[in-house]
């Protein structure tokens, strides 16, 4: 099996995945990309991985928001909050990510793992999107039962 990793576009600002063995290229608009480093996928991922992405990039977010984002599903994912209950935050707080609902459903921590990457990408492009970030864009942070209440 083929093992791809993940990249990121600063020219057009998505992420996609690139094969190991080949020089990093953007998926998107074919420019010389960046791998992030950290996770490796297969070829039973590059669905999801593209559609959680393009869920990711529909919402434009702001480097600083993702960042933030990227942050709150990692911690989640430390408390060992149940993939499900966390995969449903998400979904409150990025209404953009419903495109994606059931990669990161179904997949359970596999789909979580990829959003943290498409996230994180977007955290790269601080430079890309200048200026005030619209907070409108996110639902509530703090809905979630047990380990994680009160935690923010
Ligand atoms: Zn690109």
């Amino acid at each position: 099996m083929t093992t791809y990793l993940p990249c990121y576009c600063a020219s057009c600002g998505h992420a996609s995945l690139v094969d190991e063995q080949s020089d990093p290229v953007c998926a998107f608009c074919e420019a010389a990309a960046s791998i992030i480093p950290g996770a490796v996928y297969g070829d039973d991922d590059w669905l999801a991985f593209a559609e959680i992405d393009r869920a990711v990039a529909r919402a434009a977010l702001h480097g600083v928001q993702a960042s933030a984002l990227a942050d709150e599903l990692q911690e989640l994912m430390l408390a060992e909050v149940e993939p499900r209950a966390i995969a449903e935050h998400m979904l409150r707080r990025l209404p953009a990510l419903l495109g994606a609902r059931l990669a990161l459903m179904s997949l359970a921590s596999r789909g979580l793992n990829i959003l943290t990457t498409a996230l994180s990408a977007r955290a790269r492009d601080l430079a890309l999107i200048p200026g005030e970030y619209p907070t409108n864009l996110l639902g509530p942070s703090s809905y979630l039962p047990g380990k994680y209440a009160g935690a923010n």
